[in-house]
This record gives structure tokens, sequence and C-alpha cells, in this order.
């Protein structure tokens, strides 16, 4: 018996989230006194998750699943699963394991829990602390199945590195008839996604125009961050739907995001709370944004933004 978790890759890179979810699940196998067993598709640095806890890496390499396929990914993580016996399954709270995350969990009569943002105070009874409200609030649930499937928030936990080493086995299993394929767009900048992206610079329709980005994408380039913008931005086509965060957008969960020209909408808000430290820097002291925010500046972006490049610049 042991934990087993889902590692997500891009192009063969192991992403931030699967770093995350393995230290994740390191902390409940240490609980339980077992292990952690990792699935890895198509990843080339497979072994490098022994560093975060993982004892055993089951590599799968199988051009069939370069694309995203919820169908096949969970199929593929079901027949770990059940080879190695494993009572919890850790999933990350990304787009494609939120996906695939019920189906799996069918496949195991299991039970699913989403948005999980700390290792369980106990695991028996298994009881995970998961946000709600669009992280307004807290609810410790108790998974009661004999399998179970959770779904840490991203950023949640952050990474510990255990110094470990994994042995990586092939894994070949078989795959269903192909479904539907969905293929992600989930980079903001052709360098830093927003998902793994540990700070994002984003614009609202304070910046009157596409043409103003320019400081943006600088402020975002020294920064190493990952640019996004609010809903509006998007809509008027200022910049690529991919980018646009919220309530009916991506998920945020940064350690800075930095508002600039965004009013800080409820729907906006929704979607960057679980961002750790926000910085907003707006004309208007009024702005709800400044109530949400940890840093604010009142000032205007085309004066403001140009001067914090120039001393981070100069850092
Ligand atoms: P505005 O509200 O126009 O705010 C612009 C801000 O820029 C103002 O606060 C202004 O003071 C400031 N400003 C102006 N000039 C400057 C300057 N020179 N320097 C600095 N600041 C300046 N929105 C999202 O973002 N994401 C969502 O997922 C989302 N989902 C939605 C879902 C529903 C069902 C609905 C109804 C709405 C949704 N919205 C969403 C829209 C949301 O309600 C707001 O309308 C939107 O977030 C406002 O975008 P904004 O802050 O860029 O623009």
């Amino acid at each position: 018996m042991s934990i087993l978790v889902y590692t997500e890759s891009e192009k063969g890179k192991l992403k931030k989230t699967a770093l995350e979810v393995v230290s994740y699940a390191k902390a409940i196998a240490d609980q339980m006194g077992t292990t952690v067993t990792a699935v890895a598709v198509n990843a080339d640095n497979a072994e490098s998750l022994g560093n975060y806890g993982a004892a055993k890496v089951l590599s799968v390499k199988n051009d069939a699943l370069n694309k995203f396929n919820a169908k096949a990914y969970a199929a593929v993580i079901e027949q770990a699963a059940k080879q190695e016996g494993a009572k919890v399954v850790v999933v990350s709270s990304s787009a494609d394991s939120k996906y695939l995350a019920p189906l799996l969990a069918v496949g195991l009569e299991a039970g699913y829990v989403s948005n999980v943002v700390e290792a369980p105070s106990s695991t028996s009874p298994f009881v995970v602390k998961r946000s709600v409200f669009t992280n307004k609030a807290f609810a410790n649930t108790e998974i009661t199945t004999d399998v179970k499937v959770v779904g840490l928030s991203n950023n949640s936990f952050g990474l510990v590195e255990s110094g470990g080493t994994a042995s990586v086995e092939d894994f070949s299993p078989s795959l269903p008839d192909s479904g539907v394929t969905v293929e992600s767009v989930d980079k903001a900048t052709d360098k830093v996604s927003i998902a793994d992206a540990e700070i994002v610079v984003s614009g609202g329709r304070g910046l009157k125009g596409p043409e103003n980005w320019g400081m943006i994408e600088e402020l975002a380039e020294v920064l190493g961050a990952a640019t996004a913008c609010s809903k509006p931005v998007s809509d008027l086509g200022w910049r690529p739907h991919s980018e646009h965060v919220g309530q009916t957008g991506k998920p945020v969960a940064s350690n800075l995001y930095i508002a600039i020209g965004i009013s800080g909408a409820i729907q906006h808000l929704a979607g960057i709370n679980s961002s750790k430290v926000k910085v907003v820097i707006n004309t208007d002291p009024e702005a709800p944004f400044f109530k949400a925010a940890d840093y604010g500046v009142v000032g205007d972006a085309f004066e403001v933004v140009p001067k914090l490049i120039e001393k981070l610049k100069a850092f």
C-alpha cells in the first residue's frame, strides 16, 4: 500500500505543481507509515521526484498521451493505483486534474475532495481542509471511502525537498478508445505559464488600450513573471483569453500578484484570492481592490510602473 500521486508535465518538463503534490503526499505517507509512488507521463526528468519524497516513479512513455485526454489519463492513474494498492491518490487542482479526477474517482470507487489546502490533520478518520466559496472560507471534510482521491490547491502546501532518490520503473497501461481530446492553452507568455508562475503581473481596463501593454510585459520580464488581465481586457481583444483570470477565467495562486489598473470586482478577486501577496496600483483610492490588497499604490500606472521597472532593473 502506498500513496499514489499524478505528476503533471508539459513538453517533458515536470510542472511545479508536480513537485508540490509529491511533497504533500510525502507528508501524508509519513503519517500513515507508507511511501509515495508517482505516475509521470512522458516526463523527461522523472527521477527528480525523489528529491520531493517519491520512493518510486511509474514512468509512462506513450505518444498517444502527448495531448491531454481525461479518459485516457484517468485510466492510466487508475491502473497504477490498482497495481500499487493505493488507498490515497493525490492530484493537483489544475484544469486537467479537475477534469480527470471525477473519472478517476468513479473508476476507483473513491470519494474525491477538491481544493484541499493542507495535509489531513488525521488519517483515521481522514479529514482534509478545503477552501470553499472562492477561498472565503474553509471546510473540514471527512472522506469515508476505502480509497480516497485528494485534489490539492496549487501553491497551498509548497515544495519540500527531502533529498531522497526514487527508483524509476516503466509502466505500460492499456489505454481506452479515445474520447474527446482537450488541448490546454496555458501559456500567458512564451516564458512563464500563469499556473506555474511565482509572480503574476496583471493589467486591467485602466491601462486604456493594448498599445500600453509594453510596460506590463517589461515589468513581467524583469520579475520573471507571467502576464494576466481582467475579463474586459480579454473581451475587448486587448489580450488573449488565455490571460483572463477570475471567476470565469483562470485561477491564480501565485506568491505575488500585482494588479495594475484593475478595480477589484468580486468576480476578479474570486480567481486571485489564493495568491499570497497582492499589490495594487490604481488611481482611485476607493477602488475595492485596496480592501483585498496587502500593499497598495494610489497612483497613475503610467507614472508608477515605469519607475518601478527602473528601480527593479537597478536592483
Ligand atoms: P474597470 O472596472 O473599468 O476598472 C479599471 C480600474 O482602473 C479602475 O479601478 C480605475 O480606477 C483604474 N484606473 C484607471 N486609470 C488608471 C491609471 N492610469 N492607473 C491606474 N489605475 C487606473 N472580471 C474579471 O476580471 N474576471 C472574471 O473572471 C470575471 N467574471 C465575471 C463573471 C460575471 C458573471 C460577471 C457579471 C462579471 C465578470 N467579470 C469578471 C467582470 C467584473 O465584474 C468587472 O467588470 C471587471 O473585473 C472589471 O475589469 P477592470 O477592473 O479591468 O475594469
